[in-house]
């Protein structure tokens, strides 16, 4: 079985990661590639400045790149757009008919679309009907903000010791900010305390979607007050995130870290080809985790969590990593693809 796949924002940081992970995929085959008029009408190696360590792949780098216009593009595309053009384009793609799974802000939080992470919310994938009545022939999506992603999956096990409260710091790769991205001049040997695009926002809000119950059909917020506070940092690849929460019940960290520990979802009961053996693994190093040991652990799609100690605040604290352009971006979309298929959505 063979699924032909086109990639919305081919040419980006994002597009390439997906190109990488889709170069031996087995059910998903690139076939089509989008990016803006400056990249149309060139050969992807000519318009893309390959930043990954993996090879680019022969049969992609000889595709010639369209432009971002629906009709000639398969039925499933992912979408690394640029957040500036991807509500017009990603919306002309879904009413054309194909369903495109993105990683853009954009339509994140509309009622009517799913925020997905797989291992977490599989079950949002409900919204999907409630996007008959805007008259699309095809379906949108979405799945979070890069931090969002590693900060939701660290929640979700303590969902059940009643969350209420939680504060995070991040410390986002130069990675997140795309291609070519923060220059050097700003970040080498520097921490920049402001992300725009409303990162501290996108973190407050998309949060508690993501971890919030599917009622009546639609999704019922989750409670936790969220304060967020944002750095860009001279790493290369992998977010950072020092967390602290408050709890209704008092758990023991062993229980904490078991429930980390024991964290599975759709993804691993179905086994799909992307899925992480153990999506959260806990580090009982003192000084892990850190983007350069840890970020790329099991392909980048585990989320590694360490350093849980009381906190004098709010109940505990801890720290949690995750590869943003794999768990935080493509690898993130290409699982919840995954995970539609063997849903019949596809
Ligand atoms: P990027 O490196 O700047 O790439 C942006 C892509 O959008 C390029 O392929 C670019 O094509 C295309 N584009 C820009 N303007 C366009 C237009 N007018 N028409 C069609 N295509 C256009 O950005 P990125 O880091 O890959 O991020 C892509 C998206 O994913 C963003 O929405 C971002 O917020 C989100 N995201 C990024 C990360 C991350 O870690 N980097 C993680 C999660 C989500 P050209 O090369 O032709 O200009």
């Amino acid at each position: 079985m063979t699924i032909e796949v086109g990639i919305l924002g081919a040419t980006g940081m994002v597009g390439q990661q997906f190109i990488a992970l889709l170069a031996a995929h087995p059910w998903f085959k690139v076939a089509w590639l989008g990016a803006s008029e400056r990249s149309a009408g060139k050969a992807y190696r000519d318009a893309c400045a390959w930043r990954l360590p993996a090879p680019l792949p022969d049969a992609v780098a000889r595709l010639t790149v369209d432009a971002a216009t629906p009709g000639r593009a398969p039925k499933l595309v992912f979408s690394g757009l640029d957040s500036s053009v991807a509500g017009d384009i990603e919306g002309a793609f879904a009413q054309a008919g194909h369903l495109i799974v993105s990683n853009s802000r954009n339509y994140r939080m509309e009622a009517d679309v799913p925020l997905l992470i797989a291992e977490v919310n599989a079950d949002h994938l409900a919204l999907l009907k409630g996007q008959e009545s805007r008259g699309w022939k095809g379906r949108i999506v979405t799945n979070p903000n890069c931090v969002v992603v590693v900060y939701a999956m660290a929640l979700a096990p303590l969902r059940q010791f009643g969350l209420k409260t939680s504060i995070l710091t991040s410390l986002q790769a130069i990675s997140g900010a795309g291609y070519p991205g923060v220059p050097s001049w700003d970040i080498l040997g520097n921490v920049i305390p402001f992300i725009g695009g409303g990162e501290e926002e996108k973190i407050e809000t998309e949060t508690n979607k993501i971890l919030g119950a599917l009622k009546g059909g639609v999704v019922e917020n989750h409670p936790v007050t969220v304060s967020a506070a944002v750095t860009r940092v001279p790493v290369q690849n992998g977010h950072t995130a020092s967390i602290a929460v408050a709890l209704e019940q008092r758990p023991a960290a062993d229980a904490i870290i078991a429930a980390w520990n024991a964290f599975r979802g759709k993804p691993q009961e179905l086994d799909l080809p992307s899925a992480p053996a153990q999506p959260i693994v806990y580090l009982a190093e003192s000084n892990r985790p850190q983007p350069a040991l840890d970020a790329n652990r099991d392909g980048g799609m585990t989320v590694t969590v360490g350093r849980l100690r009381r906190c004098p605040v709010l109940d505990f604290k801890f720290v949690a990593l995750g590869h943003n352009t794999i768990r935080g971006a493509a690898g993130a979309a290409i699982l919840n693809a995954e995970l539609m298929h063997c849903e019949g959505l596809l």
